[in-house]
C-alpha cells in the first residue's frame, strides 16, 4: 500500500486553491454593516430579491426525479443566442473551473509537452496543470501589464496549451484585441482565451471561434450574471472539439435542473445584466479615483470588477488589519518581485464607502512608519 501513501504525501505537497479567507462571510450580505466580501470577484449589483424571486418561479418548474436534458439545451440555446453562435459550440460546465481542469486533463495528462500562461495571472491553470502532470511556462507580463506576446511566442513554442486571461486577473488589464487575434493564429497549441471578465470589457472574442481554428473562449456566469454560487461556466469552442468533450469528458449529466433553470431566466434577461454591468462600471470608475487620493496608493486601470492597487507600505499588513475590521479583499503581494499589491472587488457604493474610508485611516496611521 505505499504507492497510496506516495499519492498522498505528493498530494498534500501540491499547490492547492485558497479560498479567499471572506468566504466565511458567504450568507446574507450586508451592505453597511458586517463582513464586506470583496475578496472574490463576486458581482454585488445583480439584486438579490430579484434572484429569490427568479429562484422561487424555478423550484416550481423542477421534477427532482430526472435527469437535466431538455433544460440544458435550452441553456446552450439561450447562451447562444445571446453571443451569437451556434449552439454546437457550447460546451457548460460546474464553473469556468470544471472546464479548465478538463481541458488539462484531456491534453496535458502525461504530456511531455507544458502548457502556457502569463505571470502573474489565475493561479488555478498552474495548480490544474500540475495536478495532471504538466509543467506549465509563465511569461512575464509587459512593465505596463501589457500582453508581450512576442516573448510567449518565443518561450512558450512547445507549449500545448495556451491560457489567456483577458481581461487579467488580478491586474484588470483586457489585452489589445489584435494583438491576440495575432497571437491566436501564431501560436502553434490551442489558445484558451478566459473572459471571465469580458463582459466588463471593450470587446468579447466568443464570433471569432472557428471550427477549424485554435481559439477556445471560456466564460462563466459567475461574473456578469451574478450566479458564482450556482457554478455555471461554458467554453465556446470549435465544433469537433466541442463535440467530443460533451460526449467524452464531460458527465453525462453535468449541471442540476434547478441550477440550469434559474441559470436560462437570468441569461435570458439582457436588460437587467446590461443596468448592473453599467451600474458596476461606473462604480468602479469612483472606487478606482477614490482609491487614487489617498496617499501611498496607486491604483492600475481596470477592464474587470475588480480594481489592482499598490501600496507603498507593508502590504500584508494593510491586508490583515482590514480583515480584523471585517473587510476581505484579495491578498495579491509580489508581481515583477516587487511587494504592495492588493486587489478589490468592485462593491456598491455604500461598500466601496466603507473601504475607501477604512483604508484612508489605516493608512494615514501606518503611513508614518513606512
Ligand atoms: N477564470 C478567472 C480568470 C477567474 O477569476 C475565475 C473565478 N475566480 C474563474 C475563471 C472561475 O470561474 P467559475 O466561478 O466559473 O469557476
Amino acid at each position: 500500500m505505499d504507492w497510496i501513501r506516495q499519492k498522498l504525501e505528493y498530494l498534500r505537497g501540491a499547490e492547492g486553491y485558497v479560498v479567499p479567507a471572506g468566504n466565511g462571510a458567504s450568507g446574507r450580505l450586508k451592505e453597511t454593516l458586517g463582513p464586506l466580501k470583496l475578496d472574490a470577484n463576486e458581482n454585488h449589483f445583480i439584486a438579490r430579491a430579484w434572484l429569490e424571486e427568479l429562484a422561487q418561479q424555478t423550484a416550481g418548474e423542477v421534477d427532482p426525479r430526472l435527469y437535466s436534458v431538455a433544460e440544458i439545451a435550452e441553456l446552450k440555446a439561450a447562451l447562444a443566442d445571446q453571443l451569437d453562435v451556434p449552439p454546437q459550440r457550447i460546451v457548460l460546465g460546474c464553473g469556468a473551473d470544471q472546464l479548465i481542469d478538463f481541458l488539462a486533463a484531456t491534453f496535458l495528462r502525461g504530456a511531455t509537452a507544458a502548457a502556457a500562461c502569463l505571470t502573474p495571472s489565475y493561479s488555478f491553470y498552474r495548480i490544474r496543470a500540475a495536478l495532471h502532470g504538466a509543467t506549465m511556462l509563465e511569461i512575464p507580463l509587459d512593465d505596463d501589464f501589457g500582453f508581450p506576446a512576442e516573448a510567449a511566442l518565443r518561450d512558450a513554442a512547445q507549449a500545448r496549451l495556451f491560457f489567456l486571461c483577458s481581461p487579467n486577473n488580478p491586474t484588470g488589464r483586457q489585452f489589445d484585441r489584435d494583438q491576440v487575434l495575432d497571437f491566436v493564429d501564431r501560436f502553434p497549441g490551442l489558445v484558451i482565451v478566459d473572459e471571465a471578465y469580458a463582459d466588463f470589457a471593450p470587446y468579447q472574442l466568443s464570433k471569432e471561434v472557428r471550427d477549424e481554428g485554435k481559439l477556445i473562449v471560456l466564460r462563466t456566469l459567475s461574473k456578469s450574471y451574478g450566479l458564482a454560487g450556482l457554478r455555471v461556466g461554458y467554453l465556446v469552442a470549435p465544433s469537433p472539439l466541442a463535440e467530443v468533450f460533451i460526449e467524452k469528458v464531460q458527465y453525462p449529466y453535468p449541471l442540476g435542473q434547478s441550477i440550469v433553470r434559474l441559470a436560462t431566466k437570468v441569461v435570458q434577461a439582457t436588460e437587467k445584466i446590461r443596468e448592473a454591468t453599467e451600474a458596476m462600471k461606473k462604480e468602479r470608475d469612483r472606487l478606482s479615483l477614490q482609491l487614487g487620493e489617498i496617499p501611498g496608493i496607486r491604483v492600475f486601470p481596470s477592464d474587470a470588477n475588480f480594481v489592482l492597487f499598490h501600496w507603498r507600505g507593508d502590504e500584508k499588513t494593510l491586508h490583515q488589519k482590514l480583515h480584523d475590521r471585517g473587510i476581505h479583499i484579495k491578498y495579491i503581494g509580489q508581481i515583477a518581485g516587487q511587494t504592495g499589491y492588493l486587489r478589490a472587488t468592485v462593491g456598491t457604493e455604500p461598500m466601496n464607502r466603507r473601504l475607501i474610508d477604512t483604508l484612508a485611516r489605516l493608512t494615514a496611521e501606518v503611513g508614518e512608519s513606512v
